[in-house]
């Protein structure tokens, strides 16, 4: 339900108990799930003795302890729930993103520990769901743009290499993007016809690269951005949508992180895509987000190699 504010007083920020009770709230809306055989019901059993964490759970029929977080981002991490929860609360809120460093000063942990939280929930904005985008009588927009490449922070040397990023955004609807290698004809095609529907029609600007994929699909717009062709058109030919979705991904990227480094660039356009398709206009609200957020930790484990790594992202 759209509309509720967000009140970091709430105890799902603050107390362990209180930020374990709400993942188990989102991430088992039925019940405890035992995470090796899909168990529920009566086959589980809380554990409660003395020496037991908090949390702890076993299924009869594996015989197997379990907490909310195993098979999530969040397991065996060291970082309290509590922290995780506000963090991810921080980040579904931030609609320029934050960076690692902000992050480090207002919780109070490590900045490898914040570089760490950030990349984790970063990854559970992965989406699952990659169906393509449009269909018959819908508007796509698909148009590329370049990340990193600004040499401001660098002393020395070249600057760092420009990344080519592809988006394709449904107009009224949700986006996708990717990190290209380069943004020939034959590469912008091999992503676009998989994250857009060919029943769509396709609106990009006039680039030569789309005119034989323009062929594909049900029909195919071209923007001349120098010739008032919006106007022209009643409005119908733009791709001011994809260009919006860049305009605030830049703000993000230049805004809160020096260098993004081309190996974690997909899970910043992960986690750009995520706000867009979780934005208000779509009906969700910031309460909403970070539920989202959670339910995405799912079948995201992740180790990272320690963390030097951390110095370049
Ligand atoms: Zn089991």
């Amino acid at each position: 339900m759209a509309g509720k504010k967000v009140d970091l007083r709430n105890p799902i920020f603050h107390d362990d108990d209180a930020a374990r009770a709400h993942l188990e709230r989102v991430l088992w809306p039925q019940g405890p799930v035992c995470p090796r055989c899909g168990v529920i019901g009566d086959r589980i059993t809380k554990l409660q003795g003395k020496s037991t964490r908090p949390g702890v759970y076993k299924c009869k029929d594996c015989r197997k302890p379990f907490s909310v977080t195993v098979g999530t981002v969040m397991e065996r991490s060291h970082i309290p729930l509590s922290k995780w929860v506000l963090a991810s609360q921080l980040m579904a809120s931030s609609k320029k993103s934050m960076s690692a460093l902000q992050l480090s000063r207002m919780m109070d942990i490590s900045y490898q520990s914040a570089w760490f939280l950030f990349h984790r929930i970063r990854e559970s904005t992965i989406d699952a769901d990659s169906s393509p985008l449009g269909g018959e009588n819908e508007v796509v927009e698909a148009d590329e743009t370049y990340i990193g490449g600004k040499a401001r922070n660098k002393a020395y040397g070249p600057p760092p290499k420009k990344e080519a990023v592809l988006t394709v955004v449904h107009r009224d609807g949700e986006a996708r993007s990717k990190h290209v290698a380069n943004v020939t004809a034959k590469t912008l095609r091999e992503t676009i016809v998989t994250k857009a529907d060919r029943k769509s029609y396709l609106m990009t600007d006039e680039a030569p690269v789309y005119t034989k994929l323009g062929r594909e699909f049900n029909g195919h717009g071209t923007v001349n951005h120098s010739e008032g062709e919006y106007v022209k058109t009643g409005g119908f030919h733009h791709t001011n949508t994809v260009e919006s979705f860049f305009a605030l991904l830049k703000r993000a990227v230049y805004g809160q992180f020096h260098h993004i480094s081309d190996a974690h660039l997909f899970r910043y356009l992960a986690e750009a895509d995520f706000k867009y398709n979780h934005r208000i206009a779509l009906g969700f609200d910031d309460a909403d987000r970070l539920d989202a957020l959670l339910r995405g930790s799912k079948g995201k484990r992740l180790y990272y190699r320690q963390p030097n790594e951390a110095a370049n992202a």
